[in-house]
């Protein structure tokens, strides 16, 4: 059930991409191990000429979910990946990279969201790691009037290619019809979902543009109030150790936050 629904807010990142902050923002600042979730999406395209230019991260991962338009990235060292409509990328970016997100239209339309997923102490300096997931190798379970995407973890005994350093499920729920809809998870995991089209109701009724956070009980069910809804529902085991947050850095400590800046300016992260 849900127990709280938020709003997420209008801001702007990167070279004045307009975005709207659903986790990360004065209301949330983090639900643990997530620390951020951003849906960027417009149909004007002076929104998005800038995207995302170099700049570094250390200490987490970042989710992208490309809904519609392509994405397309590059960092310091070599790797470049592009995504299309549907496609995930999964970046672990570990002890360090510097890289350019770059978020293009296709037929004017772009739309998408990134998750940060937090790194246990013990793996945030691992090498950094890539995983491009094009949109035909995410699995799609069908349900009564609509289809699940298994992004990460277990739906229905089907696994999604998302390969997380710490417990999650990200599932893209789209029903089509009314109704209700279930899913067992992980007890004592944090959970939320984020309404992107239509409404649903579980407990608290929820509509387009917010979060709902969940209970952690051992299951989630709601009713499908629109046709047409979709959600991401999204759910990961919690870390519970401190958190210590300085721009594109998450570590444990403020001193660990100092020394990720030194080396990004002496050129060690790429
Ligand atoms: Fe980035």
């Amino acid at each position: 059930m849900i127990k709280s629904v938020f709003r997420g807010m209008k801001t702007s990142d990167g070279a004045g991409v307009s975005l709207t902050r659903i986790i990360g923002s004065p209301d949330i600042n983090m639900l643990d191990p997530f620390l951020l979730l951003d849906e960027f999406g417009s149909d004007n395209p002076n929104d998005y000429i800038g995207g995302f230019p170099p700049h570094p991260h250390r200490g987490f991962e970042t989710i992208t979910y490309m809904i519609n338009g392509n994405f397309k990235h590059k960092d310091s060292v070599g790797n470049e990946g592009y995504l299309t409509d549907g496609g995930v990328q999964w970046m672990t970016a570990g002890r360090g990279v510097v890289h350019s997100e770059m978020p293009e239209q296709k037929e004017g339309l772009v739309r998408g969201f990134q998750l940060w997923l937090n790194l246990p102490k013990s793996k945030k300096m691992i090498d950094p790691y890539y995983n491009d997931i094009q949109a035909k190798e995410i699995p799609l379970v069908n349900i009564e009037g609509g289809v699940v995407k298994v992004i990460c973890g277990e739906f229905r005994g089907v696994s999604g290619p998302g390969k997380p350093h710490t417990g999650v499920k990200y599932l893209d729920v789209q029903k089509e019809k009314k109704g209700t809809f279930s899913l067992p998870i992980e007890k004592l995991w944090n959970s939320f979902i984020y309404i992107y089209e239509g409404a649903i109701r579980s407990g608290l009724p929820i509509k387009k543009g917010s979060l709902g956070i969940l209970d952690t009980s051992d299951a989630f069910e709601c009713e499908v109030m629109e046709e047409n809804t979709r959600f991401l529902m999204i759910s990961g085991e919690p870390i519970g150790e401190p958190v210590a947050r300085g721009g594109p850095f998450v570590m444990n400590t403020r001193a660990e936050i100092i020394q990720a800046f030194e080396d990004y300016q002496s050129g060690k992260l790429g």
